[in-house]
């Protein structure tokens, strides 16, 4: 028996473990699926070369966040580097954002792109998908040019069904004059937007994150556990390896999805029903080791043309020169597809044509490769449908009644980041001691008491928790 279980030592899980610690609670356990954890945020290491789940560079611009970072690694541990992405299309690579910097482009295209943004429905009133929003705040010449297809292949998802809510807050505005100004000069505007900068490890790829984070926390992530099925009358979570856990609140970050169908309860089939109706894409990550360099400065490059089935082409050596052997390169590329409309060997195939796609744009041929890892993001892009509009928050409310706090990017079932995991696991922790500090005073904020040892933590919270149940 735990006072609080947490499901999944993603970022998510490991934060709500840091917090809880951090306000001297101990009585809790996180049960992680894989051997080991981490989550999104792993890192393979494969012939010399450090590949992550996919490029995952540390946007902050939160205080916490980075004083967070500092306390489990230090500040200096980690490179902080400025972004150079841009745009491959049309045979060019103009810069990112492509909204503000259409310098480069054919004059056909950059006429369209004013053209529709001049005349751009400002009127709509509310835009009822994301599609209608770009048209409204871009204007069409800029959604055919980069907006739609790019969003396209990044979903893999018809627009037209898409809530405007989506990505809407990563999407840097623009205006005729930065228009203009971008279109006339090179690189008029690149410092804008949420990531003009970002933080990456020094050392080990993102899982270094979790590596710190996990050697700070004092109870051990106990791995090998995936969640069968969850009793919520009796409040017991089963683990696939045969084990089961009794619990007081439980903090879960696993998909919703799965979450929904692992659940026993006298209402169970309708909110079975619902994990069908939530969509996810998954993400096919191929990375590629070369015996030489690549000839490029930038750390990424955005791919909307429908030619090409990938939509993100990244540099693993200049995001970090330590992930490669010295004198050599790597990159890596994704792209999406929604199971249950393509399968994996559809979806396999099409990577194929990527890597060869690829291989030639850097001018490498199969002779350059000297490691190749390809990787799977069962979970990925979460689809901003209608149905997922409408119900969500009441699925989320319900779970909250059972004391289950459904959490983190696919637990929220959102698109967000690795900042807002940190956030949305410290939340949940706060929430919880208010509600420990509320029956038991005795618990107090970390700040204010006295520093004992973790056992004598341990002792005294675990005495608390039996007088209080
Ligand atoms: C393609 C892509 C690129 C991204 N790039 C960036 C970026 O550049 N910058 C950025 O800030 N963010 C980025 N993100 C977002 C970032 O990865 C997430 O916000 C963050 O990792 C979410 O952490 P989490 O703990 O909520 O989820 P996860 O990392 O998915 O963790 C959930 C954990 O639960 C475990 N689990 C699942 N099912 C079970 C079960 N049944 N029983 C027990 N455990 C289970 C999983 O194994 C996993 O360890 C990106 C995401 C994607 C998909």
């Amino acid at each position: 028996m735990a006072e609080v279980v947490i499901i999944g030592a993603g970022l998510t899980g490991l934060s709500s473990a840091y917090w809880l610690e951090k306000n001297n609670f101990f009585d809790y356990k996180i049960f992680e699926k894989q051997d080991r954890p981490g989550g999104l945020l792993r890192s393979e290491q494969h012939d010399g070369f450090t590949f992550d789940h996919t490029g995952h560079l540390l946007h902050i611009n939160d205080p916490s966040f980075y004083d967070f970072l500092n306390e489990i690694a230090a500040i200096e541990d980690f490179n902080l580097i400025t972004r150079q992405s841009g745009i491959y299309s049309n045979n060019v690579v103009t810069e990112y954002p492509f909204q503000m910097n259409l310098h480069g482009l054919p004059t056909d295209v950059i006429a369209e792109c004013i053209e529709g943004y001049v005349t751009r429905n400002q009127a709509m009133r509310k835009p009822k998908s994301f599609y209608e929003w770009v048209l409204k705040y871009f204007g069409k010449g800029m959604g055919e040019h980069f907006f739609f297809p790019y969003n396209s292949k990044i979903l893999s998802y018809n627009l037209k069904k898409v809530h405007p809510s989506w990505n809407g807050r990563f999407v840097p505005s623009t205006t005729l004059k930065a228009i203009i100004d971008g279109t006339l000069q090179p690189a008029a505007h690149t410092k804008i937007g949420y990531n003009s900068s970002f933080y990456y490890p020094k050392q080990g790829g993102i899982e270094f994150i979790v590596k710190k984070l996990v050697a700070y926390l004092k109870n051990p992530v106990q791995t090998g556990y995936g969640v069968s099925h969850i009793d919520t009358t009796d409040k017991i979570v089963y683990f696939d390896n045969g084990q089961q856990e009794r619990y007081k609140h439980l903090v879960t970050t696993m998909p919703l999805n799965r979450l929904l169908t692992t659940i026993k309860t006298p209402s169970r089939s309708s909110i079975n029903q619902a994990a069908d109706k939530l969509l996810c894409n998954a993400v096919i990550n191929i990375n590629i080791g070369f015996s030489g360099p690549i000839d490029t400065n930038k750390h990424w490059l955005y791919f909307p043309e429908r030619t090409y089935p990938f939509y993100r082409l990244g540099f693993w050596h200049t995001i970090c020169p330590s992930s490669v052997p010295t004198g050599h390169s790597a990159l890596y590329s994704e792209l999406s597809y929604l199971p249950g409309r393509t399968t994996q060997a559809q979806a396999y195939k099409r990577a194929d044509l990527a890597r060869k796609q690829v291989l030639d744009f850097v001018h490498m041929t199969a002779d350059d490769i000297v490691a190749q890892k390809i990787l799977h993001l069962d979970n990925a892009y979460v689809i901003y449908d209608a149905w997922r509009e409408k119900n969500l928050v009441g699925i989320l409310q319900h779970l909250h009644g059972l004391q289950i706090h459904s959490i983190g990017r696919y637990g929220e079932w959102k698109y967000s980041s690795m900042q807002d995991a940190y956030n949305d696991g410290k939340k949940v922790a706060m929430e919880l001691m208010q509600v420990y500090n509320t029956s038991s005073p005795t618990i107090v904020p970390a700040q204010l008491a006295p520093a004992p040892s973790a056992g004598s933590i341990i002792r005294s919270t675990e005495k608390i928790i039996r007088r209080v149940t």
